[in-house]
């Protein structure tokens, strides 16, 4: 109720309260100011409610509806807020099946990419086919001698073409290809047998210094681990996995030369184009194992063959639709074709 006298412009006014744990209500007398009555009035039963506060159980009522309706909010912010909160503590969470398939990336189309290069490579008539370094070990001697031979064709192969390879590997089986002989053998003698080979004067230092280690520490024979073939002088990761598939028959990972690298990047198997090494990590990381041992013979004769560094036959290449680099020589090659200038 509201009894109001305007004579005095005051207002004596109804001010609900609780207290301990009842409704009450008060009556106040206010000064009457019509526009800022219900204000009054509101901000009134503010105060009284603050200089009286609810009882316990009221208060801790009102807690808890405070927390349902925090919780309720907190819902509201949405699972994106959540996971955001839960990241923050778990540094590394655990990927479900879903985000593990998701991170697992692997190029497109590599299948086919992969068996339209087996097409084009049936006939095996690429240079690497007859004169590889893999061809020059015979078969018919002892299993240690021809794991030699196996290493030494390696260590002869880089910057070398496969011929001059195949042809230094024919005078020095003529000489006489085992430790023992290439350890009594002059770094000068040496030389002059492998030239002319790349970095000849190099390789024949480096190969009269294995010849020693292996007489020294492996009994006339090689190591069977990538480790300590790579502690060998001259012996990369190129040559340490292609020795290791073919001297021991142990495939530990592929073994990428300028070939593989180079072609690897043109199909977009690798995203990054650094080093051998980083390719070879790319390749291992989704390419399946069974196919590690195939892949760096099948590329090399691809790219001996189509796929060379200089002008790559992109128009008779069967990925020439699915290949990146293949669409993008093509269409330059189309810009700067006389045909189209005259048009
Ligand atoms: S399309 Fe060209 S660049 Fe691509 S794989 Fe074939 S030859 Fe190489």
């Amino acid at each position: 109720m509201e009894r109001r006298s305007m004579k005095n412009k005051t207002l004596t006014v109804p001010v609900d309260t609780t207290k301990n744990g009842k409704q009450k209500r008060m009556h106040m007398v206010v000064k009457y100011d019509e526009p800022k009555f219900q204000q009054t009035r509101c901000q009134l039963e503010k105060n009284i409610a603050l200089n009286n506060p609810l009882d316990d159980k009221e208060h801790n009522d009102n807690k808890t509806q405070n927390k349902k309706n925090t919780l309720y909010k907190s819902e509201k912010l949405g699972k994106r807020t959540l996971l955001k909160k839960q990241n923050v503590h778990n540094k590394d969470p655990i990927p479900d099946e879903n985000d593990t398939k998701k991170t697992k990336w692997e190029p497109a189309h590599w299948k086919e990419v992969l068996n339209n290069i087996r097409e084009m490579r049936k006939h095996g008539d690429a240079p690497v086919d007859a004169m590889g370094w893999d061809h020059s070990a015979n078969v018919d001697i002892a299993p240690e001698v021809r794991r030699y031979h196996v290493l030494i064709s390696l260590m002869l192969s880089s910057q070398t073409k496969d011929e001059v390879n195949h042809a230094a590997m024919g005078r020095l089986k003529e000489h006489g290809l085992t430790i023992e002989n290439i350890c009594n053998t002059s770094e000068d003698v040496l030389g002059k047998l492998i030239i002319p080979v790349g970095f000849w004067k190099t390789k024949a230092k480096h190969i009269k210094m294995a010849s020693d280690i292996l007489k020294k520490n492996y009994n006339n024979d090689i190591p069977n681990t990538i480790e300590l073939l790579c502690k060998l002088p001259g012996v990369g990761p190129k040559m340490a996995h292609l020795c290791m598939n073919h001297a021991w028959g142990i495939v530990t990972g592929i073994g990428v030369d300028v070939h593989v690298h180079r072609i690897s990047h043109r199909l977009g198997w690798t995203k990054v184009f650094k080093t051998p090494e980083d390719t070879r990590k790319e390749l291992e990381s989704w390419l399946p194992e069974s196919l590690w041992s195939e892949v760096n013979h099948l590329l090399v004769g691809f790219g001996q063959q189509i796929c060379k560094s200089q002008r790559p036959s992109c128009e008779t290449c069967l990925n020439k639709d699915l290949c990146p680099q293949g669409k993008k020589e093509l269409a330059e090659r189309v810009k700067k074709s006389p045909k189209k200038r005259k048009s």
